[in-house]
């Protein structure tokens, strides 16, 4: 077996000598003190690597790490201050994590406290989060007697009743409570007396506990899970392997996921599963509790400070040995790491767009080489970059064709919209969606209808002179909420009341276009009155439960079409759904990105996936105007292999990833004149690097220094210097534009990005 990592050797390593010093990481991300601190081990003060301590700084006293611990130092003794005390009686980060944290400094170029942070849950630092505690009673051990203790209390009926309720076990106070009412006097006198005994325990906050729980029986494997899974077994005995699970929608991944998570917990390893938007996929988290029951920890940002500090705790202590959880769930503090599973590994969300950025696949790899764990990315459409590695042989391909049981494929229909216009018919919903939908209701199944905006109209616009209402502090088209009758900026949050004229023509023909939830959700109610539907967009989905209520009545049957957008999309299986439409699959396509036609494929075939899950067969429209592209094309097959290889020929062409990285320094600032000169600026320092080291120039294919696409956003004026760098960028060049977004550019903010998940 290879090096397992172990607090106890490791304070063995630093030495059975007397421990007389510690350095410490403090916590405050600022490039000058991002170094470590040295302080002295107060006499008793039991510490180790990982600890999180109180230390004096300056005047100030801050939180901190404990970074190594040392027998012996070269500073004055004057010099060094003590150590106040230690915040956990445990080290918050294993040595593993540590090591993590300096990898990802040296990654995205960041403070390493800033890097540490990522390793604990928010609400730890300051002291925001504790544990909660419940009082409980016993009767005192000293008593053999019981009905003599109870006649002792005679002339108090009250303690009496106290005793007989303890008699059957311990209680807690609010239990008691419970069954004596009000056993407050009673209690403290049977206390004081010493025959009851009073003592506090933890009670960990648990995610979902009121969630029902039905009992899943292990199906037999299908064929394609068996041979799947045969490749990945040995690789969880050798603690290796490298995995893309490529799998149709519906062909059984998650038992795939689970057996192999289960192989590991036999082995006496832990497993973390990471999911795309867990909050929005409540069935994942059923599945997984139904399966792991207490050994299952949930982490993920909608859960309550205290819910995700407790789940954290019982993953570091080891009492839950399976993760689930959204991107910051791979820096769960599991130890003896056998597994990492990342769901649906093409999405966005995987990449952190706060500093420090990463991207958790990455960091998944990572710990899997440090740990010797095993990686399996999983995707019904895998992102380029993955596949095209998994073709190179970097990584391991297994592919599962099929669905599940010999479930067809859903059939697609695509609907030329064009045609749909020239024949009258100028509704959001063609002629064959309208009688898909009519059917599917009339034989008592369910629908969901997909489409990408939120809202009522996605823009108003001056039929005259094509003015376009925006957001002034974003120069983004305003979206129309009916509902509220209200115009509303999706980047600022920013409201307006429509216009009734022109402001730049001063004409009346102010019209409403593109369609978003809302109109779509009005068009179902208008055709199908009495027909129960639901909404599901960032604007119904605001409360904490949100999601999993407007699922759970789905799921149950209380509506018959789910109207939503990507919210829908990923991970749902309703048995009962046997039509998806798609009411507008062009509005990714035309996205100014690289990407459009990727986001496009994966949303188109994930939507579709949703459909004939179950027994009935799945029907799929999908309404665009551009039926022949490629992407809807390949979409409206479900087959990844001919969008691959066209998509792969457009990006060659074009230079864009995988063959070439899009890095820029994103300058924003509110005076457009200062942004301007940063950006002035930063093509001087760039030019000058470049002069310095000509070989990375030639890896420079474009350099472009101008208005970002999206020049304002939140009244900040937005400027870009962009650079498209054949192949994988050079380590040094993306240094210097780290290093240049670190600057204090006074004003301005700089950020530098390498294929950000947003080019606007
Ligand atoms: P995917 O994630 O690949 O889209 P799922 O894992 O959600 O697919 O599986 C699709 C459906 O098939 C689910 O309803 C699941 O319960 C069912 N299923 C998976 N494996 C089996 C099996 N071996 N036998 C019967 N049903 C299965
Ligand atoms: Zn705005």
């Amino acid at each position: 077996m290879g090096k397992r990592y172990n607090i106890l050797q490791i304070i063995a390593e630093s030495g059975g000598e007397q421990v007389a010093y510690c350095e410490v990481i403090v916590e405050i991300a600022h490039e000058q003190v991002d170094r470590v601190f040295t302080y002295r081990v107060p006499q008793g003060l039991v510490l180790q690597p990982g600890t999180r301590v109180l230390v004096p700084f300056g005047p100030r006293k801050v939180e901190g790490y404990v970074i190594r611990l040392l027998s012996q130092t070269d500073l004055p003794e004057a010099r060094i201050k003590d150590v106040l005390s230690a915040l956990e009686g445990y080290p918050a980060l294993l040595p593993h994590m540590m090591e993590l944290a300096l990898w990802i400094r040296d990654r995205s170029h960041c403070p390493l406290v800033e890097a540490l942070r990522l390793m604990i849950p928010a609400q730890m630092r300051g002291g925001r989060i504790r544990e909660r505690t419940q009082a409980w009673y016993a009767l005192s051990d000293g008593i053999e007697d019981i009905d003599a203790c109870v006649e002792s209390q005679r002339r108090a009926p009250k303690r009496q009743r106290i005793l007989r309720a303890l008699q059957g076990g311990p209680l807690s106070g609010e239990l008691l409570a419970q069954q004596v009412g009000e056993p407050g006097e009673a209690l403290r006198a049977l206390c004081e007396q010493g025959l009851v005994e009073r003592y506090t325990e933890e009670v960990l906050r648990r995610p979902y506990a009121e969630m029902e729980l039905r009992a899943i029986q292990d199906p037999p494997l299908t064929e394609e899970q068996q041979r799947v899974l045969a490749e990945i077994y040995p690789a969880l005995e050798g603690g290796e392997g490298r995995f893309l699970l490529h799998g149709v929608t519906g062909s059984g991944k998650t038992e795939v996921y689970i057996r192999a998570v289960r192989r590991c917990l036999q082995r006496g390893k832990t497993a973390i599963v990471l999911v795309p938007e867990i909050a929005l996929t409540p069935q994942m988290v059923e599945w997984f509790r139904s399966r792991f029951g207490q050994e299952g920890a949930v982490l993920h940002s909608r859960l309550t400070p205290g819910q995700r500090f407790d789940e954290w705790r019982r993953v570091r202590r080891g009492e839950a040995r399976v993760v689930i959880g959204a991107r910051s769930a791979v820096f769960a503090p599991t130890e003896d790491l056998g597994l990492i599973i990342v769901d649906e590994e093409h999405e966005t969300t995987y990449l952190s767009d706060r500093t420090p950025r990463y991207d958790a696949r990455e960091v998944a790899a990572n710990r899997c080489d440090r740990e010797e764990a095993t990686l399996i990315l999983a995707s019904a459409t895998p992102g380029m970059g993955s596949f095209a590695r998994a073709l190179e042989g970097d990584m391991t391909l297994l592919e599962m064709p099929n669905r599940v049981l010999g479930r067809p494929m859903p059939s697609v229909q695509l609907v030329d919209m064009r045609e749909e216009l020239r024949g009258g018919n100028k509704s959001i919903f063609s002629g064959a969606l309208m009688e898909a939908l009519r059917d599917c209701m009339r034989r008592g199944e369910q629908a969901m209808l997909f489409i990408n905006r939120r809202g009522y109209n996605t823009f108003v616009k001056c039929r005259e002179c094509g003015y376009v209402v925006k957001c002034a502090q974003c120069d983004i088209s305003m979206t129309y909420h009916q509902a509220s009758q209200i115009m509303r900026c999706h980047y600022c949050g920013a409201q307006k009341e429509p216009p009734q004229t022109c402001p730049a023509c001063s004409g009346v023909s102010i019209r409403y276009f593109g369609a978003g939830t809302q109109m779509v959700e009005e068009a179902v109610k208008k055709a199908f009155p009495g027909i129960p539907a639901l909404r599901m967009d960032n604007d119904t989905t605001r409360s904490r439960d949100a999601h999993y209520d407007l699922l759970s009545r789905f799921g149950k049957g209380e509506a018959r079409i789910l109207i939503g957008t990507q919210m829908i999309a990923k991970g749902l299986d309703f048995p009962n759904v046997t039509l998806v439409g798609v009411v507008a699959a062009d509005s990714t396509l035309n996205l100014p990105d690289y990407r459009a036609a990727e986001r496009t494929f994966q949303l188109v075939t994930q939507v579709a996936g949703r459909a004939g899950r179950a027994q009935a067969p799945g029907q799929v429209v999908v309404q665009t105007y551009e039926p022949d592209h490629y992407c809807i094309q390949a979409a409206s097959r479900q087959d990844y292999r001919a969008f691959f290889a066209e998509e792969m020929t457009f990006r060659r062409r074009l230079a864009y990833p995988p063959y070439a990285a899009l890095c820029r320094l994103l300058i924003e600032s509110p005076d457009e004149d200062t942004a301007r000169h940063t950006l002035q600026a930063l093509q001087g320092q760039m030019e000058a690097f470049f002069h310095r080291h000509p070989g990375l120039r030639g890896q420079v294919l474009m350099e472009e220094a101008t208005e970002a696409p999206v020049k304002l956003i939140r009244g900040k004026f937005r400027y870009q210097l962009f650079y498209k760098l054949a192949g994988k960028p050079a380590e040094e060049t993306l240094q210097k534009l780290s290093e240049l977004s670190r600057i204090d550019w006074q004003r301005a903010q700089v950020y530098a990005e390498v294929n950000p998940v947003s080019m606007m």
